[in-house]
């Protein structure tokens, strides 16, 4: 009997079903998430405090799904939790793939004032909204993009919001200052205060605390030899294979948040944590496990990129945007809609975007390409270059 079991049914779980089922793969599949509600991430952060949360539900697989967690994996068989140890069951899978996704960290100091919350799920937004009142004061921890996408949304609606900042600018890791200082200006003015280089000596008491400082896997027990990067993710091949000292584990994949591919070409990146790269490993990976025993050993590679919108502003990055030797800024920074370029050896090799969705779209189209067919410095010379009509020259 050939039985696929998907650990975690979030979005990398999700789109494996589908793109298996997709593919022609007809394997017994069993889906396993104890989550009550699967639906999308990316929008409850947006719509945080909107007058209607956005809950768009993850489409229904077509597997037997479990509603239960994972407690032990190991090759060809799980154990799903149960009421009491006695009830633990164990399930046989000649293939396993886990996409059981990470979880957020929480402050190891109580903050002054209110509850404190965290924002992964759509539970935990709705906890949210429910402790917010009108006219809320609201203390974010957090530089990242849950951090300023919960700030735009609180301030929107008229709370009086608070970010505590860890450096001078918040999305210090992802992207380039021109980008972060426009991003802080531009919620500055919409009501957001920033507090910078904060450390817990600057915290005043808040009614309500949201806390968006990171996540850290969520992972059933395993076999002690797998290999895991330091924050606790699977490492894996260029096929998707969790790793145990170098080698490849047969018959067991990670994707999705948890994964952090080791070896192969999106080694580069590491762990991206984005819904991109979820749903693209997802959907190879369940292709794959469709053809076995027809696809020649491939690797999982694909553009990354990342979208985050918080309030009017879009914000998105292809490619590498971080310890890149040429980073160009393209436009007008005063305008809010404008380009970061980035080179490598002269050649484009990543873009961020301000409130331009058509040119990241061309920049995801050019980063495609060979390298030998994608712009120079010289062509983003005098600070300007049209992604679009560069799209648009390849195609005519
Ligand atoms: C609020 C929020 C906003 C986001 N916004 C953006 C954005 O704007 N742009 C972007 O690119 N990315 C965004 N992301 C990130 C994106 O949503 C994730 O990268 C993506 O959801 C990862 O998919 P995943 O399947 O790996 O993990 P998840 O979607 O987290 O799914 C993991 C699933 O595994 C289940 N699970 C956990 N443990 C077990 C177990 N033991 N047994 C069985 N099942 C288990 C969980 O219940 C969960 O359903 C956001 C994330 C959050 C939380």
């Amino acid at each position: 009997m050939d039985t696929i079991a998907i650990i975690g049914a979030g979005l990398a779980g999700t789109e494996c079903t589908r793109s298996y089922r997709d593919s022609g793969g007809t394997a017994d599949l069993i889906l396993i998430d104890p989550r009550p509600e699967r639906c999308e991430l990316p929008p409850l952060s947006k719509t945080l405090f909107a007058r209607e949360l956005s809950h768009t539900p993850l489409p229904t697989p077509e597997a037997t799904l479990m509603s239960t967690g994972a407690t032990h994996i190991a090759p060809g068989h799980i154990t799903l939790a149960g009421g009491s140890e006695q009830q633990h069951r164990r399930i046989d899978a000649s293939r396993i793939v886990i996409a059981t996704g990470l979880r957020a960290r929480r402050p190891q100091t109580p903050l002054p004032g209110g509850p404190v919350h965290t924002i992964r799920t759509a539970a935990d937004a709705a906890a949210i909204r429910r402790a917010a009142k009108t006219n809320t004061d609201i203390g974010i921890l957090g530089s990242g993009y849950l951090a300023l996408e919960a700030a735009r949304s609180a301030a929107d609606a008229g709370h009086q919001v608070t970010v505590y900042l860890r450096g001078d600018q918040p999305l210090a890791a992802a992207h380039h200052p021109a980008i972060s200082r426009a991003l802080m200006d531009r919620h500055a003015a919409a009501g957001v205060r920033f507090v910078l280089d904060a450390d817990p000596s600057d915290y005043a008491a808040h009614a309500l605390w949201i806390a968006a400082i990171g996540a850290a896997p969520v992972l059933p027990e395993l076999p002690a030899d797998w290999d895991r990067d330091g924050a606790g993710r699977l490492r894996v091949d260029a096929g998707l294979h969790v790793c145990a000292g170098g080698t490849t584990v047969p018959n067991v994949w990670a994707i999705g948040d948890l994964a952090h591919p080791a070896t192969g070409p999106m080694a580069a990146w590491g762990a991206q944590e984005s819904e991109a790269a979820a749903a693209s490993q997802g959907a190879w990976l369940g292709a794959q496990l469709a053809t076995a025993e027809t696809a020649a050993e491939t690797a999982w590679i694909d553009v990354p990129w990342h979208w985050s919108f918080q309030g009017p502003e879009r914000v998105f990055t292809a490619g590498r945007v971080t310890g890149t030797d040429t980073p160009i800024v393209s436009g007008d920074e005063q305008s809010g809609r404008f380009q970061v370029l980035h080179f490598i050896d002269g050649v484009l090799c990543g873009a961020e975007t301000l409130n331009q969705p058509p040119a990241h779209n061309a920049a995801r189209k050019i980063l495609a390409l060979p390298p030998a067919s994608r712009p120079t410095t010289s062509d983003a010379a005098g600070g300007v270059l049209d992604l679009r009509a560069w799209v648009r020259r390849l195609r005519s």
